[in-house]
């Protein structure tokens, strides 16, 4: 084969290559756009897509299911016991609550969206939400905070549990029958 023959060789097969190439691109300018001009316009999220967690909390009883059934831990609730005294209301599932939440996080830089912790919930408080996009520049800003009770009032129910529990301990004792006498001692007591 000839220089010239190879030259020429090789220009039409550049220039193939180059056409092969611009088919595609010619086939799309006639096709509608698969493209959006996000975050300016943006893609409707499937039904059950797994985002950002939201606990209702005027629901939650406090029954730790969400977090005993996460697989990293990234729950923290603390409950107090109300006292019978306190009527803490019932959810929307006329659930009665008895429990005070002091605490409810969720950390989101740990959660891995496995949705495991909206399942056992038995009041559908604890639910994943439409939300997707939270970066943070801080970790710390990532947990996420439900309760709404404030430390003031933390302490107040604890004192009230510590008092009433106190109170149910001394009438116990109060209460407590004498103990009875091993047998064989129960003889008449000498008199003087
Ligand atoms: S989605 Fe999974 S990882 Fe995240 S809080 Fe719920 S159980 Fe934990
Ligand atoms: S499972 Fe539901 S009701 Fe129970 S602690 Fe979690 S969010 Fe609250």
């Amino acid at each position: 084969m000839s220089a010239i023959s190879t030259y020429f060789k090789s220009i039409f097969h550049s220039l193939f290559t180059v056409l092969v190439g611009m088919k595609i691109t010619g086939l799309h300018l006639f096709k509608r756009s698969v493209t959006i001009q996000y975050p300016n316009v943006k893609k409707p999220i499937p039904e059950r897509a797994r985002n950002r967690l939201y606990v209702n909390i005027d629901d939650c009883i406090g029954c730790l299911q969400c977090a005993a059934a996460c697989p990293v831990d990234c729950i923290t609730i603390e409950t107090i016991k109300a006292t019978p005294d306190v009527d803490l209301g019932m959810t929307s599932k006329n659930t009665k609550k008895r429990l005070y939440i002091a605490q409810f996080d969720i950390d989101c830089a740990k959660c891995c969206y496995c949705g495991l912790c909206t399942y056992p919930c038995p009041t559908e408080c604890i639910v994943m939400t439409e939300v997707y996009e939270y970066s943070e520049y801080e970790r710390k800003n990532l947990v996420y905070s439900f309760a709404t009770m404030t430390p003031e009032d933390s302490i107040a129910a604890r004192r009230r549990l510590q008092q009433y529990e106190a109170e149910q301990a001394a009438k116990k004792v109060h209460i407590q029958p004498k103990p009875t006498p091993p047998s064989g001692t129960d003889a008449a007591p000498a008199t003087t």
